[in-house]
């Protein structure tokens, strides 16, 4: 079928290839240099009341300061952290660094931190987590644990084991990005999550199109049936953020409150967000 510029289209796309594949090495190399020297940082992003817009949980999100490229978003090296099992060393200091974090929030404030299927499939886990907990003195109450559903796709009963482990010290347990998957359904039937966090491509829409209003409602009453928080995830407007709290989910987290900020602007965020709070009130 590779008429005239056929060949040469092949060379091209074979070089591109090559370009990634050494681009892919090479992150790979750094990432591996950079675990354990303090290049990583964590970033802070609210949740609040839907009511009141008063914070409920600041979630944890891991950027990786690079020396050559700057700050790399999780969402290009997490994926290698995982292939290469460097998400556990990464992601036991998160757990760590983040508690350490909250435990000088206001007491109301609880920690949201992600977990990989590799972190919670590692025998370590529990372990890991607890120690954190112990080390920073924050009190289980006032973790979540944040999971996908590929988390529960492999190995599933004894990763279902470790999170009843966990949710039994107190502990909470999210799903993240829920409606993405093909069974998130079937997921809230096989373990008590606390809180659904609705993916914000339900949301990037709900402007635009007229499907997007009914599906929110459609989660948003499953969660309410079944006694679980929901969270709307990627409010950016003000007529999203109404469209959505009409639907009464519980918690809504996006761009409008606020992005991720660095740790050491946390206070000046919780500042903000009050007074944003009490201005609506
Ligand atoms: P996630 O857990 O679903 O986190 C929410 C992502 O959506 C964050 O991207 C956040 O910055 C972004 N976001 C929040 N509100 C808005 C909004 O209004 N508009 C838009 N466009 N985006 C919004 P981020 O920080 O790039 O993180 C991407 C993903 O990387 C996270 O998705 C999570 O799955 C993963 N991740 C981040 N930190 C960690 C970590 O410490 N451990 C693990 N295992 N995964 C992590
Ligand atoms: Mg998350
Ligand atoms: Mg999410
Ligand atoms: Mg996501």
């Amino acid at each position: 079928h590779a008429k005239g510029g056929g060949r040469g289209q092949a060379c091209l796309f074979e070089a591109a290839m090559d370009e990634t594949a050494e681009a892919r090495r090479a992150l790979e190399r750094d990432l591996r240099a950079a675990v354990g020297t303090g290049a990583f940082e964590l970033h802070y992003q609210p949740l609040v009341e839907a009511g009141s817009g008063s914070v409920t949980t600041l979630e944890a999100l891991m950027r990786w300061r690079h020396p050559e490229h700057g700050l790399i978003s999780p969402a290009t090296f997490i994926p290698v952290a995982e292939e290469t099992g460097l998400i556990v060393p990464l992601g036991a200091w998160v757990l760590n660094q983040a508690t350490r974090d909250a435990a000088a929030w206001p007491a109301e404030i609880s920690l949201a931190v992600n977990v990989s299927a590799v972190q919670l499939r590692h025998r370590a886990f529990a372990q890991t987590v607890l120690l954190a907990l112990a080390a920073s003195g924050l009190r289980p109450e006032r973790l979540e644990l944040e999971i996908t559903e590929s988390v529960l796709l492999d190995d599933t009963e004894a990763n279902l084991e470790t999170l009843h482990l966990l949710r039994r010290t107190g502990i909470r347990i999210s799903m993240d990005d829920f409606g993405t998957g093909y069974s998130s359904l079937s997921y809230l039937r096989r373990f008590p999550f606390d809180k659904i966090k609705i993916d914000r491509s339900f949301v990037r829409e709900a402007g635009h199109l007229a499907e997007s209003g009914p599906i929110i409602r459609a989660l948003v009453g499953l969660g309410a049936n079944l006694g679980i928080t929901t969270v709307v995830e990627g409010i950016e407007t003000a007529d999203q953020l109404a469209a959505v709290r009409a639907e009464g989910c519980d918690e809504i987290q996006g761009f409008l409150f606020s992005p991720p900020r660095p740790a050491g602007e946390v206070a000046e965020m919780l500042a903000a967000l009050r007074g944003r709070a009490a201005e609506a009130a």
